[in-house]
């Protein structure tokens, strides 16, 4: 890190001191900016880093909700408005009892460099809620959401803030969320929201998008750096959410095997390869555990604790469930396992250490801001179709994922070889997406 990194990142370690998830996101960004922020002394003259890594603004607010016994429950609610200069806040709502303000933070703070690269016109965001919505019924989760959005409704819209799904939310929460806004607002803003049912201003591939994305990147990152593909490559991919599944279906379509799966209790391996069909039933029709699956495949056997998944030999990894789950133990076991490709389908999915082994050792590595944009920018198309009051095929969105993926791989790789640096798509990735939002600050003014 050069001298002006050094002492704004030391000012945000003694500001966010009790943020450690935020600060790794910080320090991953600042340390990959170094030789770029040599060169462009404007950053600095424009207190640049210093205003990127302060929130433009920061919600927290309580929610309150009553569960079908008739008790009420409060819960803290988040809202991140990170950084506008390219287009209004753009990032999920996730629900997980993990959730506090360090987390929101630091996945607000990917989304800036992430919205970025997509190419959209989106600013940074992300927001969620410690509510645990494992064991709610219908009811209790449809209470939740409304109780939720009436605070929230006043601090979003089409063109300031526009939320989506993450972990804990899904199709079943947007369209909750979606339903109470327009109560308590009195107006079908269809674009303030998205991850919407088809019914109601949803996109098609919108699902599939950040799981087909990340195949998408990956194959072309294996095809340029190694004249490869997922061709005849085992696969082994952490969780069973909405990212890990639909790069399940991705990763068979593209000739590949999937080895193994996990939730957060443990995990499922078939040397002959789970099957989609029945895991997607499972997972997303049944809300069932994945130890339910090896009652259905005769091949499958299902192991407690969901880190032993990374002990399974595999061509290539999908860490597709939550952030930090590979350390540098981890790394180690999947490189002297023969690793060939890491990529990131959930954020920050691997510890810095684990980050700087993978790329120190040659594997070809693709970075969660880059890897898993296929979400969020398919969100933005459909920000786009709800602007334009028009619907495009599956084909057409697709089709514009699977280019634009290509694209951001073929820059972040690009960058990363002009700074003599090939194998560090880490720094590519950020330097690709902060040189645009710099000088959209830059532009802008100091404000
Ligand atoms: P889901 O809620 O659909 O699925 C999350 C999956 O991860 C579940 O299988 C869950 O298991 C597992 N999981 C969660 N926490 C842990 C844990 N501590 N240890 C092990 N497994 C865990 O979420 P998504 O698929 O939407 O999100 C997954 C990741 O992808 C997140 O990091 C998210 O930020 C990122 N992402 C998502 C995007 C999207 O479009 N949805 C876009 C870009 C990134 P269990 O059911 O047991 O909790």
């Amino acid at each position: 890190m050069n001298d002006y990194l050094k002492r704004v990142y030391e000012d945000v370690k003694r500001r966010d001191a009790n943020e450690p998830e935020f600060l790794q996101a910080v320090e991953e960004v600042f340390e990959s900016l170094s030789e770029y922020v040599d060169k462009h002394p404007e950053l600095e003259a424009n207190a640049i880093m210093e205003r990127i890594t302060e929130p433009e603004r920061s919600i927290e607010f309580r929610v309150t909700w009553v569960d079908d016994n008739n008790i009420t429950h409060v819960n803290r609610g988040y809202r991140i408005q990170f950084n506008s200069a390219i287009g209004p806040y753009k990032g999920g709502l996730r629900l997980h009892p993990s959730v506090n303000k360090s987390i929101i933070k630091f996945l607000g703070f990917e989304q800036i460099f992430k919205n970025s690269l997509t190419g959209l016109a989106m600013g940074g965001g992300k927001g969620g809620s410690d509510f645990d919505p494992k064991g709610k019924s219908d009811s209790e989760i449809m209470r939740f959401c409304q109780n939720f959005m009436l605070e929230l409704n006043r601090h979003i819209g089409e063109n300031v803030d526009v939320p989506a799904g993450d972990i804990g939310v899904g199709a079943r929460e947007i369209g909750y969320l979606f339903g109470a806004y327009k109560k308590y607002r009195n107006s079908y803003d269809a674009g303030v929201l998205t991850g919407k049912g088809l019914e109601y201003g949803g996109s098609l591939a919108r699902k599939e998008a950040t799981g087909f994305g990340l195949c998408y990147f990956v194959n072309k990152m294996l095809d340029k750096m190694a004249k490869d593909s997922f061709k005849d490559k085992k696969v082994i991919i952490s969780g069973s959410g909405n990212v890990a599944l639909y790069a399940c279906k991705k990763v068979y379509e593209l000739g590949g095997t999937v080895l193994a799966m996990s939730d957060s209790n443990g995990y499922v391996y078939s040397s002959k390869g789970i099957k989609f069909d029945l895991i997607r039933e499972l997972k997303e029709d049944k809300r069932a555990r994945i130890s339910e699956y090896a009652k259905l495949d005769k091949d499958a056997t299902y192991f407690e604790g969901s880190k032993g998944i990374w002990n399974n030999p595999c061509d290539i990894a999908l860490p597709c469930a939550t952030q930090n789950e590979i350390d540098l133990d981890i790394a180690k076991t999947l490189v002297a396992n023969g690793v060939k490709a890491v990529g990131e389908g959930a954020n920050m999915p691997c510890t810095l250490p684990a980050t700087n082994f993978f790329i120190e050792s040659k594997i070809l590595y693709a970075p969660a801001k880059a890897a898993n944009a296929g979400g969020v920018m398919v969100s933005g198309l459909e920000m786009a179709q709800n602007a334009s009051r028009l619907a495009w095929s599956f084909e057409e969105v697709d089709n514009y994922l699977h280019k634009q993926m290509e694209a951001i791989c073929d820059k972040v790789f690009n960058i990363a070889k002009d700074y003599d640096d090939p194998f560090n798509s880490v720094k590519g990735a950020n330097i690709a997406g902060f040189e645009k939002v710099a000088k959209a600050m830059i532009a802008q003014g100091i404000i």
